[in-house]
């Protein structure tokens, strides 16, 4: 049985992992939740899963938690430093990254150091500590499975000694002539450029085919998702820039592949739904019902491709081109891109200021620094965001 810690357990993909445990008790012990602020949402599902531990980020919330679970058997732990043993504790020892952006960074490496079986969806984790990350889990043997669709396509479709050398295999050695990432091009696919400024957060969040998180909604719809996810290629498959091809393909059957030397090419199709990639990972490499219905092709009257355009979509190329200044402009692309997301859901800044915001972040930096350790990527990370936080969208310019 596995011992399953779910770090962002009240999230979407948090939603999704427990809908799998729970078809399958005699697999998955639900050991561990973490989320950030909602106690009740999470007092009920420690109490269905049968938890052993929570912890919840917010201090007011874990005392609310705390007292909601005060006759249950779930230990509500009190410090962020009990939080990370646990998760590095022989309680556990297969940990589904859930917690969105830089915040899942800490918990995740915690996994990661300590040797689990890591079901990474928490990209933002990998883009921001990047070498780092990767190097630490060759160091202590834990397995990162990758549950973002698009990665999950692409690791299925590879040779099986690509998916036990995850990090450091050579895509060339193993005929491996490139890897297609697919994506939907989100809720402004079609729409008039000049009709851009009037995007609101209700529409930006409306993905055609996907229901997810308000971050990674909006990062669909800037195609940032697409650009963060790039870089998690990169790191996750160690591509060279001729080895990967960002493909537009709005009916989201597709989610992603690989092509061959030969002139093959394998592709992992399904429906959109998060339960499918997460039901693979989680018993890796049995196959599992997840719940999700199969495609019936039937229904499907076309699939169709687009080349994307980097004047609708500048965040996809502003994080291609970070891919390959150095691991500092990746640290400050995600800071800079959460903060502008966020003020963008809050009505702070315009939907197209979130890419002028990142370029300005990125503008004059030297980014070409050395590997940074993990307090220099913490230190960079805080100090975008602080710069971030400065920017007015009425003059498109720092304030300090
Ligand atoms: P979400 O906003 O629905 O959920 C985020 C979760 O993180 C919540 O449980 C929240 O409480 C928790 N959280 C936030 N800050 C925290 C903190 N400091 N400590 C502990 N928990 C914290 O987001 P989501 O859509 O589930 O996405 C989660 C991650 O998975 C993101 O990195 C996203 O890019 C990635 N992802 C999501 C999807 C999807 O379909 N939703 C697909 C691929 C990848
Ligand atoms: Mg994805």
């Amino acid at each position: 049985m596995k011992k399953l810690a779910v770090l962002g357990a009240t999230g979407s993909i948090g939603d999704s992992t427990l809908a799998v445990a729970k078809l399958h008790p005699e697999l998955f012990d639900v050991k561990l939740l973490s989320a950030a602020s909602n106690a009740n949402k999470m007092a009920n599902l420690c109490l269905t899963h049968n938890v052993n531990f929570a912890y919840m980020f917010e201090p007011q919330a874990n005392a609310e938690l705390a007292k909601l679970l005060a006759q249950a058997s779930t230990q509500v732990l009190v410090t962020e430093a009990e939080y990370l043993a646990c998760i590095a504790s022989d309680e556990v020892d297969t940990v589904m990254a859930a917690i969105v952006g830089a915040a899942g960074l800490m918990p995740t490496l915690a996994a990661v150091e300590a040797g689990k079986t890591v079901l990474l969806a928490n990209k933002e984790a990998l883009v921001m500590s990047g070498a780092l990350f990767m190097q630490s889990a060759e160091r202590s043997g834990a397995q990162i499975l990758p549950v973002d669709s698009e990665h999950n396509a692409i690791f299925q479709c590879l040779p099986p000694e690509c998916q036990r050398q995850l990090g450091y295999c050579s895509l060339q050695q193993h005929g491996i002539s490139h890897l297609i990432l697919t994506g939907s091009g989100g809720p402004f696919l079609t729409k008039p450029l000049a009709e851009f400024n009037n995007i609101t957060p209700e529409l930006a969040v409306k993905h055609p085919n996907w229901s997810m998180g308000p971050k990674i909604s909006v990062d669909s719809a800037t195609m940032m998702n697409k650009g963060l996810e790039y870089i998690e290629a990169k790191r996750l498959f160690n591509t060279e820039k001729s080895e990967i091809q960002v493909l537009i393909h709005p009916q989201s059957v597709i989610h992603s592949m690989v092509q061959y030397c030969d002139g093959s090419v394998l592709a992992q199709l399904g429906q959109p739904d998060m339960r499918t990639p997460i039901a693979h990972v989680m018993q890796y490499p049995e196959r599992i019902r997840s719940g999700v219905q199969g495609l019936d092709f039937n229904q499907i009257s076309q699939l169709t491709f687009v080349e994307p355009d980097f004047a609708r979509y500048p965040c996809l190329k502003l994080a291609i081109d970070a891919c390959y200044s150095g691991q500092a402009a990746t640290t400050v692309l995600n800071a800079a891109n959460e903060v502008a997301v966020q003020r963008f859901l809050d009505g702070d800044i315009a939907f197209t200021d979130i890419a002028e915001l990142v370029t300005q972040s990125l503008d004059g930096r030297n980014c070409e620094t050395s590997q940074l350790d993990i307090e220099g990527i913490l230190a960079l990370d805080k100090e975008s965001r602080r710069h971030a936080l400065s920017w007015t969208s009425s003059t498109k310019a720092w304030s300090i």
